[in-house]
């Protein structure tokens, strides 16, 4: 007869550890085999229970646990009940250098009376304190305000079925329904049918119904859904709805992005695919800066990665084509677009970071929306708990000194020129969204606390506010999803071929602002304005393209809501 014991476990107590349970249990398959199971509040403890002097003994870290369930086994004649936690720890990789995340689950069988429903009141007990403690060891880092998402959360999973390699839903389907299974992560799947499915649908949605709205996609998908948030006449409330992002394209920036704000090792492919996955089911929330942009048709965007001019534009669109191998067709892009290296005429000029503008008298005061949630009806909507932020580092990535010497700033600019022109409220009473303090009309010169770049030949100008371009170009170093940054880049037109090439591949390894570079210019910014005036060329936002023209853009701080950890 199987006997097992759960109980406090002094030794624990003795040695400074507060022991949480206390068990001893048999392997699933051989009775034979017997572990004695610890809880703590941040780790699980398995040791083997046996005659021979190696005993083995295994600890799992509770931050890496998603889940915990307890059952009746298949055979009615079986009084024992189990419990398996699921895990997904850094482990070296296979056959390769360095460390992913892997599955690892761990079952156990509770026999400790002949009553199968007291064996299941055990493991449910166990299973329980082991999802609880868990969820209170989500890994968070310094310096980020967190929520969590409402436990058990209801997730809308909208996935792109062509997206990438056209296998985002077989992607789905083999490394995270499961994963979401064993967090007890109820979802509804969203395929979408057509281009802009995704924006309709989430323009029209019951957003009460959904704790969570999750891409499974590239980043083009993540734009529709954002744009789609903001058309709503409740946007204010809806942009809070958390966001999340499984790499399912063959552009996942903000995938790349905050895979690495997570501080784990680099990571490709499926890798990358569960640890946003693991991401998911812990269910931190932190803020996510959006950009607002102005078109010359007047259209207004919201973007959430990057705004691009010439050579990355081009390799964006261009590498479309070869959507089919996946994110390596950006290096591809990047080789045959070398060979044909164009240089673009136009004006570009940006508030920079440090500069506050001066506000003129009568104009319309900020409507910044704030960073951390203060929304009244928000918290009601959305019973999220705030973990308090102790960092004293909040501010200083802030703080900026221009190494620049390639500008001058226009002086002759009219001063009221910062006043917003657009009304708050459209003529049928709805409210707009947020308002540009920063920005004059695009037919408006620059106000005067702008700098214009004196170059008027580029090669490239990417504006970008996450840390990754592509899953293997991570463009800024030190961005993080709410540091309230433009990240704005320029290559000036002289540049050779095997020059912008060595930038490219030093920014996989996020080295490319160390090459010295004199046509690479850097600046962290707030607003911008770019201007082409070669008659052709292509602009893209969050790497969709969007109307040629004039284009202007400024960084709302912390409007959106990101699940990241
Ligand atoms: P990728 O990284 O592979 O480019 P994206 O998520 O960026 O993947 O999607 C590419 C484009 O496909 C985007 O413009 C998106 O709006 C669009 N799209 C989304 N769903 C569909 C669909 N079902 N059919 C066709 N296009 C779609
Ligand atoms: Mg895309």
């Amino acid at each position: 007869m199987e006997k097992g014991a759960s109980e406090p476990d002094p030794s624990h107590q003795r040695n400074g550890v507060v022991g949480v349970l206390y068990g001893e249990f048999t392997d699933t398959l051989n009775d034979r085999v017997r572990y004695s199971v610890s809880l703590t509040e941040s780790a699980l403890t398995i040791q083997m229970i046996s005659s021979s002097p190696g005993r083995t003994k295994v600890v799992f870290n509770l931050t890496d646990c998603v889940g915990c369930r307890a059952y009746r086994g298949p055979d009615s004649a079986d009084v024992g009940a189990y419990f398996t936690a699921y895990f997904y720890p850094f482990k070296r990789r296979w056959m390769s250098a360095g460390v992913a995340r892997q599955r690892v689950e761990q079952c156990f069988r509770v026999a400790l009376v002949q009553d199968p429903l007291a064996n299941l009141q055990e493991a449910e007990r166990w299973a329980r304190a082991i999802r609880d403690a868990s969820a209170r060891q989500a890994p968070r880092r310094d310096g980020v305000v967190y929520m969590e998402v409402r436990r058990p959360c209801r997730v809308m999973i909208l996935v792109n079925p062509l997206s990438g390699r056209g296998q985002a839903l077989q992607l789905f389907t083999g490394h995270i329904q499961g994963m979401l299974t064993e967090a007890a992560v109820p979802y509804t799947l969203v395929i979408t049918e057509h281009q802009n499915h995704a924006r309709e649908l989430v323009k029209k949605a019951d957003l009460s119904q959904c704790d969570a709205l999750v891409i499974m996609s590239g980043d083009g998908l993540l734009f529709e859904v954002i744009n789609g948030l903001m058309e709503r006449e409740d946007w204010q409330e809806a942009i809070q709805t958390p966001l999340g992002i499984l790499p399912g394209g063959s552009g996942n920036a903000l995938a790349a992005s905050v895979h690495h704000y997570s501080q784990s090792p680099p990571a490709w492919n499926e890798e990358l695919l569960l640890s946003c996955g693991f991401m998911l089911c812990k269910g931190l929330v932190g803020s996510l800066d959006l950009v607002s942009i102005h078109l010359a048709s007047r259209q207004r965007l919201f973007s959430f990665l990057s705004l691009a001019w010439g050579f990355v534009a081009d390799v964006d669109i261009e590498s479309e084509k070869y959507r089919h191998v996946g994110a390596i067709r950006f290096l591809m892009g990047t080789l045959v677009r070398l060979a044909s290296l164009r240089v673009y005429q136009g004006r570009l000029a940006y508030l920079p970071i440090n500069e506050e503008p001066k506000l003129p008298k009568g104009s319309i005061k900020a409507n910044h929306p704030p960073s951390t949630p203060q929304h009244p009806s928000l918290c009601a909507s959305l019973p999220c708990r705030l973990i308090p932020n102790t960092s004293p580092n909040q501010n200083s990535r802030h703080n900026h000194t221009s190494t620049n010497s390639n500008h001058n700033t226009i002086t002759n600019s009219s001063n009221n020129a910062i006043t917003t022109k657009r009304p708050e409220t459209q003529s049928d009473g709805k409210s707009r969204a947020p308002v540009d303090s920063l920005l004059p009309g695009l037919d408006q010169p620059v106000p005067e606390s702008w700098t214009v770049v004196k170059e008027e030949e580029f090669v490239l100008v990417l504006a970008i506010y996450q840390s990754h371009l592509a899953e293997d170009l991570w463009t800024v170093p030190g961005a993080t999803a709410d540091d309230g940054t433009i990240h704005l880049f320029y290559v000036t037109a002289g540049i050779s071929r095997p020059a912008l090439l060595r930038l490219f591949l030093a920014m996989e390894k996020g080295a490319h602002l160390a090459c010295g570079c004199p046509h690479l210019v850097y600046e962290k910014v707030k607003a911008l304005r770019l201007e082409p005036i070669s008659p052709q060329g292509m602009i893209t936002v969050d790497g969709e393209m969007v109307e040629y023209g004039p284009v202007q853009a400024q960084i709302q701080p912390g409007l959106a809501r990101l699940i990241y950890g």
